[in-house]
């Protein structure tokens, strides 16, 4: 069994759902699960139509609704090809769009509001499916709200998860062909919910350790991991390889390609992942597994936009032990990662990118310190093989960025990433003159 998940950009028009077919059947393997996001633009649709429903707008949200409606209709008319496909998909369509006009009737919450955003998974993958049964090829869909569980804390269950897709693939014993939703699933309270903005990936990464399956390949719009941010930097090259390691560093400081929680799912159960360009199905892409292939390099460069740097200033660190429990502690309890950490002794200087509760963070860490604030900053991460043995690499990166203001630097945390923190509005700059430098 192989999983292949289909970003938006892959199912976002009918001509690109016709290419999905011939990938499918390219595939040595015999069974075949595949994951899809919404239609490209759609979710954000979704949360659009919520954001005016929650607004009180419903003028807005049905003209919204008409909007979203049109075009799935011009979408259902040129992807299917009999009068008996048209008529079927539209039924299916206009049934999705009449529970999108009831909302007016409810009191809005998030439980309506996941109802909502899980309707783009929900159609995509219908309609893939409604395709292929025109075409005569058989296949099942499978509810993800039948298998894919999150707990109190949201952590997916990936037993649970075994259990019940398993559960479902059997009862289709002489099936080869499952099609389901990434990012929807189901919460400790059994209600409708979702993986996050992008959490389809993550619902492919689930599947293919749940089920061990034989690779997970995430077919994207570009052919794999670039060595540097391809939208800033020219002559960036895709990376064959990557250990589940390196790609977690690069998925989660940056490079938008892959979603950062769904390496750790395919890193624990060992099955690896393939990141492949549905334009371009021919390109090998990223191979990204347990194997460490790129011994004594720099792999790649990469940015993540929207970091708060936080100096907390003790007036007793000197000497003093307990200081960084505390820091810490407050950062738990409002349950706010931190990325980057450099200390001194008398202050330690730290990186978020979730500000929801910061003043209250700040209010709490002023009883026993002095909080310095630094927005709009940039993390460059530089990911390769810095084990200690092989020394220069330091010089070379800051030698590259010596014209440019360094707010942070983090070396020796792990053996396959540097860390630079660096105001956004010197990023390209930043990641441009790494390139020519480390490439
Ligand atoms: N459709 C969802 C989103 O746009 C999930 C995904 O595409 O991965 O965030
Ligand atoms: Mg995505």
């Amino acid at each position: 069994m192989k999983v292949l998940k289909f970003g938006g950009t892959s199912v976002g028009s009918p001509e690109r759902i016709e290419q999905l077919l011939p990938i499918i059947r390219s595939q040595p393997s015999d069974k075949h699960l595949v994951v899809l996001s919404a239609v490209s633009g759609t979710t954000n649709d979704l949360v659009k139509l919520s954001e005016l429903y929650e607004g009180k707008d419903i003028e807005g949200a049905y003209k919204h609704i008409d909007l979203l409606h049109q075009k799935y209709k011009k979408f259902v008319n040129e992807l299917f090809k009999t009068d008996k496909g048209i008529q079927e998909a539209s039924v299916f369509i206009d049934n999705i769009f009449d529970l999108f006009y009831q909302f007016k009737h409810k009191n809005f919450n998030s439980s309506a509001e996941r109802i909502i955003l899980a309707q783009g998974e929900i159609i995509s993958t219908t309609l893939f499916h409604l395709y292929l049964k025109e075409k005569k090829v058989p296949s099942i869909l499978l509810s993800a709200l039948d298998f894919m569980l999150i707990d109190e804390d949201k952590e997916p269950n990936i037993d649970e998860i075994r259990k019940k897709a398993s559960l479902e693939i059997a009862k289709h014993g002489e099936e080869t062909l499952f099609i389901t939703q990434g990012y929807i699933c189901r919460n400790a309270q059994g209600e409708i919910d979702n993986l996050q903005r992008g959490g389809s990936d993550y619902t492919a990464s689930l599947l293919g350790a749940a089920l061990q399956a034989e690779e997970i390949q995430i077919w994207t719009d570009i052919d794999g991991f670039h060595n540097n941010d391809p939208r800033y930097v020219q002559n960036t090259k895709s990376i064959a390889r990557l250990s589940f390691d390196e790609a977690a560093e690069l998925s989660y400081f940056g490079a938008k390609i892959l979603h950062p929680q769904s390496v750790f799912p395919a890193r624990k159960y060992n099955v690896p992942v393939r990141l492949l360009d549905t334009m371009n199905p021919s390109a090998v892409g990223t191979l990204i597994s347990g194997e460490t292939t790129n011994q004594n390099q720099i792999v790649a460069i990469a940015a993540k936009d929207g970091i708060t740097a936080i100096r907390i200033q003790s007036s007793r660190m000197l000497m003093a032990y307990g200081f960084l429990r505390k820091v810490f502690e407050v950062f738990e309890r409002y349950k706010t990662p931190i990325d980057m950490i450099t200390t001194s002794e008398v202050a330690v200087s730290l990186t978020i990118d979730q500000t929801d509760n910061l003043s209250e963070i700040v209010r709490e860490l002023n009883s026993f310190s002095a909080v310095e604030i630094d927005s709009e900053q940039s993390i460059i991460c530089i990911v390769g093989d810095f084990r200690k043995n092989n020394h220069g690499y330091a010089t070379i990166v800051s030698e590259a960025v010596k014209h440019i203001p360094l707010r942070m630097i983090s070396y020796g945390g792990s053996e396959n990433n540097i860390s630079l923190l660096v105001p956004s509005i010197f990023k390209i700059e930043a990641l441009r003159s790494l390139h020519n430098r480390l490439f």
